[in-house]
């Protein structure tokens, strides 16, 4: 806290909010200038405007099929005009008097939603091809130096400790995954074990195993997790930066696309793909889609420096790279989940 106190935790009626309020602010033992309690987190103002986005912005966010955008904004041009249940109406003024702002329904940027052009292309079968095609040309290419480690994570195998149950799943498997399909086996892997988890959706009952492989030859692979440096006169409109951003945070009505994209690559000689996780922002704990003046962080440089210093990364590698040789089975380990927390804020219901 850098300012003087203007409310704290035991200011807010609601308790999602209050619990926000106990998380945001600062315990002190003077008493609240506003409530006069003693006990509560003091926030000053700033603190204030970070816990209103938080719950307000950040925790109204809705999902569109690609994208997703705000329903809620706070200004100090506006005022509320957002209907709030009867157990919100006070702590909102309690904003409204500390912030000077109101409330009101935001009527998002439609990129924010898809209308994204690149994106239209890509989900239109009779523009796919050439779109994919400018994908392949624009994102760069990484290469992975022989030698290198990444873990692969299986759910229930049937014989753990053979190395062929790490390779790309068989047959009748394929085509099930975001980036796999018949003509297409991929061998999903990460750098990062607390991901493969995630993506592999594991719950307590299930016997998990962790496979360290090691690549033995060079890979080449297309980094979709990229940034994508577009010239200034590109909008997030026209964006293919934002094209790929958004189809690799999509639900499984995108899989069409990237598995189109990743035989693609295949057909190229590539031997696999980067791409970001859709488990990203939560691994990060950063609010998706955040703009400033109506442009995203993605296309402003101090933003997308922060963004790219902390990559969160899965890797597909083409074909049956254990069978084939191109990874080995270093070591593998049971997995034991010993606990699991989440980590949360609250929103308007
Ligand atoms: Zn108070």
């Amino acid at each position: 806290m850098n300012a003087p106190p203007m409310a704290c935790s035991a200011c807010f009626s609601d308790s999602g909010l209050r619990a926000d309020a106990e998380r945001n602010g600062e315990r002190s033992d003077s008493p609240c200038p506003r409530c006069g309690e003693a006990s509560g987190s003091k926030l000053d103002r700033g603190e204030m405007e970070t816990l209103a986005h938080k719950y307000f912005v950040w925790g109204s966010m809705q999902r569109s099929d690609f994208g997703m955008a705000p329903s809620i904004q706070f200004n100090t041009h506006q005022a509320t005009s957002v209907d709030f249940p009867v157990w919100l109406v006070r702590d909102v003024k309690l904003f409204e008097e500390i912030l000077g702002v109101g409330f009101f329904h935001y009527g998002p940027n439609l990129w924010m939603i898809g209308e994204v052009e690149p994106l239209k292309a890509l989900q239109n079968a009779t523009t796919r091809t050439g779109t994919i095609e400018r994908v392949l040309t624009e994102y760069p290419t990484v290469t992975i130096t022989s030698g290198q480690t990444f873990f692969r994570v299986r759910v229930n195998p049937s014989a753990p400790r053979d190395p062929s149950q790490y390779d790309s799943p068989p047959e009748p498997s394929l085509g099930t995954g975001r980036l796999d399909s018949i003509d297409c086996p991929i061998l999903y892997a990460s750098a990062d074990l607390e991901l493969c988890l995630h993506e592999c959706r594991v719950s307590s009952e299930d016997d998990l195993y962790s496979a360290t492989l090691i690549s033995n030859r060079a890979l080449t692979l297309l980094d979709l997790s990229a940034f994508l440096d577009e010239p200034g006169n590109v909008t997030e409109f026209e964006s293919l930066d934002m094209a790929i951003h958004m189809l690799f945070l999509a639900g499984k009505h995108s899989y069409e696309i990237t598995r189109d994209l990743s035989k693609a690559a295949f057909s190229r000689g590539l031997d696999g793909i980067i791409f970001p996780s859709y488990f990203t922002y939560l691994r990060r704990g950063n609010m998706p889609f955040q703009t400033v003046y109506g442009m995203s962080h993605r296309r402003i440089p101090q933003f997308r420096a922060y963004e790219q210093s902390r990559p969160v990364q899965n890797l597909a590698i083409f074909g049956r790279p254990i069978r084939d040789g191109v990874l080995s089975v270093k070591s593998i380990d049971k997995v034991i989940l010993r606990r699991v927390s989440y980590d949360y804020h609250f929103g308007p219901a």
